[in-house]
């Protein structure tokens, strides 16, 4: 289990007890799938713990609860201010945090209206997501026989849970047949994306990745890779991509907050380009995790440090007791 239980859960604006963090079986979110969500990571660095794309996730976070007609119990910069007050409560150093917003105990009707909109953020610490070595061997992954969501069926640029009931469908069966992860199509046939990640092709030194229209949720990653492929020269473009360019490629990796760069070796047991990571992506990857554990200046500004800003000695790091 990845759950430290001394742990302190935010929840509507208090941080209670790890067993204390509970909802009734009767909330509509447990029935209907009514919440909306945010995955991220805070790193370790030289200048202290910093949460990578802080705003654009907590951005991304009030997207989909607007598109799902959820007024949340809080403020954005609330929301952003209890993921830094949760991260210090649980004296974390590197982490993965889930803020979520979701639909509690009103009716059981289908209509969620009535059900009011609860927030909480849980932290914990979370290794590599596709097991040991992944990162640097890469990971064997299937076109899944499942289909992402079709447009105007369940809205694709939402974080919602619901969109995961799709994407357990995809990962099952990719793990149940061996591979790591199952690639999805559009409804259309175009290339998608992966359960729970983006992904991108290389071929002639060009990247290729699916635009937002082809059913994708749109990746926080994604956009970095997008940013760090351009600083590095490489040229990128956001097109419809055929199922079979995954078989031609030169290179093919998946990028996610939970992945975050990783290689693929082979699609449908075919290798992609020599069976091994590929110039383009080691690049990527390399400049990447360079940025995350700050190695090189934070041009971007995607680094928000959870323990004070470095550049302001005045800020000192608050002092919280240990969770018994
Ligand atoms: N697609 C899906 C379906 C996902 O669940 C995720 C993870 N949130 C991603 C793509 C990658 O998004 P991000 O880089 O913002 O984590």
């Amino acid at each position: 289990m990845p759950f430290d239980e001394r742990a302190k859960v935010w929840m509507n604006g208090t941080l209670v007890p790890w067993q204390d963090a509970k909802i009734h079986v009767a909330s509509h979110v447990v029935h209907y799938g009514s919440a909306v969500f945010e995955g991220m990571r805070c790193y370790d660095t030289p200048k202290g713990s910093a949460c990578f794309r802080l705003d654009a996730h907590m951005r991304r976070l009030f997207d989909s609860a607007r598109i799902y007609r959820m007024d949340p119990p809080c403020s954005l910069e609330t929301m952003r201010a209890a993921v830094l007050e949760t991260i210090r409560a649980n004296e974390l150093k590197a982490c993965y945090i889930r803020p979520i917003l979701y639909r509690g105990y009103q009716t059981l009707g289908i209509n969620p209206l009535a059900c009011p909109v609860e927030a909480a953020i849980l932290t914990w610490e979370w290794g590599s997501y596709l097991g040991d070595g992944a990162l640097d061997q890469g990971v064997d992954v299937r076109v899944s026989s499942w289909s992402r969501t079709a447009p105007n069926t369940f809205p694709a640029l939402a974080k919602t849970a619901a969109n995961y009931a799709n994407s357990a469908l995809i990962k099952m069966e990719a793990v149940v047949d061996g591979y790591a992860e199952g690639l999805a199509l559009d409804s259309f046939g175009y290339v998608s994306e992966g359960s729970g990640q983006n992904v991108f092709l290389v071929r002639d030194a060009v990247l290729y990745t699916p635009p937002l229209s082809a059913s994708i949720l749109p990746g926080i990653t994604r956009d970095a890779v997008m940013t760090i492929a351009r600083d590095l020269g490489y040229r990128v473009r956001e097109q419809m991509i055929p199922r079979e360019m995954l078989y031609v490629a030169d290179e093919v990796f998946l990028v996610g907050t939970a992945v975050e760069v990783t290689p693929v070796r082979s699609v449908d047991r075919i290798p992609v380009g020599s069976g091994a990571r590929g110039p383009v992506t080691a690049a990527i990857q390399r400049t990447f995790f360079d940025i995350i554990t700050g190695q090189v200046p934070d041009r971007h500004g995607w680094l928000t440090y959870v323990y004070g800003d470095p550049h302001r000695e005045a800020v000192a790091a608050p002092h919280v007791a240990r969770v018994p």
